[in-house]
């Protein structure tokens, strides 16, 4: 079975297309600036890449240039179109609707539409892609797999504010939780790799990447999580501020005389790791700076570094225990100087962290020490490959 796995954002579209027989990666490519001038989409297979610059005026026009050089006899790695059994799409809020991943029907389209009024940056360009490969692929089956549905577990004491109760009745106001598909994915694989079932572990993972969130996995379960009723919650992020005190929202806009929209870009493009630094979001460029000296850079990194150690300890406290603590996702994977930080001061939980293990990058590993009760993982995340194993178990049913 092939399977096609599609990532929109509001200005790009990321594929992979698996064969899963035996889950390889057939290709994969992105399409960026969709909409702008200078749209390219790279095309990457059999270890070889091509890039195409031309104009990609929206997502529909992407779906077809992605199928196009997918089939194309040079670069391409099925004959046609008809090889493709499903496509499996990412959406990023599934509301409370959906629980799990599920087959793309018009009552399913018409929740997603729903849900879109909770994440108004990220659903819409999803459900344009999804409706993109409807259009183009009509008689092939389509998947919803969603940021959110892995944390439907989470107790009511986990996912409610402190606000009025009909808020969360009339207007959805709870904690979500986002990166779930992920969360999901880096508990199976470190109870693989543990050789211990994941309904035995309590798990606590740490995606840090752009954006970041830790989840509390008990038993196979998320029970909670950091991020909230948007991806904008939780520890502080790239250019997200991550938990405020909302009276800081309001006394903003009022004294800057600020709109919605501005506060949100605010809170959202302007603040992290770069609104305190005034370097950069990405977590190489803030080693640099703090190395050359550069204070605020250094600030920035000590934040997040003990925003996500308070996360650990909290979410211990959470499942009464830990057993693993889990690194994925772009800081996670990579940043040998960021676990090291992080997990200073984390002996005292059982969880000592080996230096020389550390030294890793990218790949499945264990890095605590063997006297320490909490076992310390690398764990690469691989959302891609949850998406298409989803939409298989569906469309094989
Ligand atoms: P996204 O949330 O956009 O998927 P990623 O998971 O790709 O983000 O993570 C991107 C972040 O990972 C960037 O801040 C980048 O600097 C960081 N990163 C990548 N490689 C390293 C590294 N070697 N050391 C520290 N951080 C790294």
């Amino acid at each position: 079975m092939i399977i096609l796995v599609v990532n929109c954002g509001s200005s790009s579209l990321k594929y992979q297309l698996i064969n899963m027989d035996n889950e390889e990666v057939m290709a994969k490519g992105l399409v960026e600036k969709i909409g702008l001038a200078d749209s390219q989409l790279t095309h990457k297979w059999s270890g070889q890449k091509k890039v195409i610059q031309q104009a990609i005026p929206d997502h529909h026009v992407a779906v077809k240039l992605v199928l196009d050089i997918l089939t194309d006899p040079q670069c391409g790695v099925i004959k046609s179109m008809d090889a493709i059994d499903a496509v499996g799409h990412r959406v990023v809020h599934g509301g409370e609707a959906f629980s799990k991943s599920t087959l793309i029907t018009d009552e399913v389209m018409q929740a997603l539409e729903k849900c879109s009024a909770y994440a108004p940056l990220h659903n819409p360009p999803n459900i344009v892609g999804i409706n993109a490969c409807k259009a183009i692929m009509p008689n092939v089956p389509q998947v919803a797999v969603f940021d959110t549905a892995f944390h439907q577990t989470m107790p009511a004491k986990a996912f409610m504010y402190g606000l009025p109760y009909e808020l969360y009745q009339k207007d959805g106001i709870r904690r979500y939780g986002f990166h779930g598909t992920s969360h999901r994915y880096v508990a199976g694989e470190v109870a693989k790799v543990m050789g211990v079932p994941v309904e035995k572990l309590r798990i606590i993972n740490c995606h840090l990447g752009n954006g970041s969130s830790l989840c509390a996995i008990k038993y196979g379960k998320s029970v909670d999580t950091t991020m909230g009723f948007t991806p904008l919650a939780g520890v502080l992020m790239g250019t997200r501020c991550g938990d405020i005190d909302p009276a800081i929202v309001t006394t903003i806009m009022e004294k800057r005389h600020l709109s919605t929209k501005d506060m949100d870009k605010l809170v959202n493009k302007e603040s992290g790791v770069l609104g305190i630094s005034g370097v950069s979001s990405d977590f190489r460029d803030l080693g640099d700076a703090a190395a050359k000296g550069n204070k605020r850079a250094q600030l920035a990194l000590d934040m997040f570094h003990y925003q996500v150690r308070k996360e650990i300890g909290a979410f211990a406290a959470a499942m009464g225990g830990v057993d693993v603590i889990t690194f994925t996702a772009g800081v996670g994977e990579n940043g040998i100087e960021d676990r090291a930080a992080i997990c200073q001061g984390l002996e005292f939980l059982g969880a000592k962290l080996d230096p020389e293990r550390n030294n890793v990058r990218g790949k499945d590993a264990l890095i605590s020490t063997d006297d320490s009760t909490v076992k310390i993982y690398v764990i690469p995340t691989n959302e891609e490959i949850m998406i298409a194993r989803d939409t298989k178990d569906i469309v094989s049913k």
